[in-house]
């Protein structure tokens, strides 16, 4: 139970009483529990039927090429791509129910960083044609981490680095070693945030607001998600903003 206690006090000020009160919070535990539950399984289940609609999505997309129909064959790497929407939608639920159960596991290898890095923005590149990504990457390190979750919040920063900055279409990646850590930096040229909203952007389903809403997608997981790898890898991550310049994400690592 949840106690709280207010002081009844007269027309003159003097405490006559105290009202108490119980708040049952077993009940809203119980209720968080059971919410949590049920996003586990739904996105499980929902991951399934959609990773078996992709297998056959791409057969399909095959056959038709072989076949020499390129319009419907595109038409089918249309319903891929969505598909691919789809899966790190259900991806990024997943994720928010492992770490709420604090069942993240963590693949720790040793790996180059640049190079890393690199085959990131090798993969985001192709997704796009109206963005360029520009890299400097001079770390020059070996990182102990685990590659796959770093390369999801590499990912994050360039989806919303690109996401965010429909008017202009450079983004500068730059890696650096500082003081025995190891610096990503991510910078666009965007909508920018606004300095009062700056320390809401990591809070989990946090999102863009106002008439923005409906014209930039998302779940409003993703940068809360890249924060949890960043805090279990024993890292650092912030971000700086200028509403209407653009902005840069930061994370950086202990080598
Ligand atoms: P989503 O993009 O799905 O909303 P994120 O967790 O990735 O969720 O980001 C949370 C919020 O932070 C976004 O809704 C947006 O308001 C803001 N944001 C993130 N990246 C950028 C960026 N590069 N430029 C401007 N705003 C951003």
């Amino acid at each position: 139970y949840n106690f709280t206690y207010k002081p009844l006090k007269n027309a003159e000020g003097v405490t006559y009483g105290i009202l108490h009160g119980a708040i049952d919070v077993t009940k809203l535990v119980q209720l968080q529990k059971q919410k949590d539950e049920f996003l586990g399984v739904a996105s499980h289940e929902l991951k399934t039927p959609v990773t078996s609609i992709k297998a056959y999505t791409q057969v399909l997309e095959k056959l038709i090429r072989n076949e020499g129909d390129e319009k419907k064959a595109n038409m089918v790497r249309k319903m891929d791509q969505q598909l691919n929407r789809l899966t790190g939608l259900i991806g990024d639920l997943l994720d928010v129910t492992k770490i709420q159960s604090g069942r993240m596991v963590f693949n720790q290898t040793q790996f180059d960083f640049d190079l890393a890095i690199e085959e990131v923005i090798d993969e985001i590149q192709h997704t796009t044609s109206k963005h360029h990504i520009n890299a400097d990457l001079q770390s020059k390190a070996l990182i102990y981490a685990d590659k796959e979750r770093i390369g999801q919040v590499i990912i994050n920063f360039l989806s919303n680095a690109i996401k965010y900055s429909t008017d202009s279409h450079h983004i500068d990646v730059k890696s650096y070693l500082k003081d025995e850590e190891v610096v990503l930096s991510v910078r666009d040229y965007g909508i920018g945030i606004s300095s009062d909203l700056l320390h809401l952007v990591f809070d989990q389903f946090y999102r863009v607001g106002g008439h923005l809403l409906h014209t930039y997608p998302g779940l409003g997981l993703g940068l809360y998600i890249s924060a949890e790898i960043i805090k279990s890898e024993g890292g650092r991550i912030w971000v700086e903003s200028d509403e209407g310049a653009g902005s840069t994400f930061y994370f950086a690592l202990k080598v």
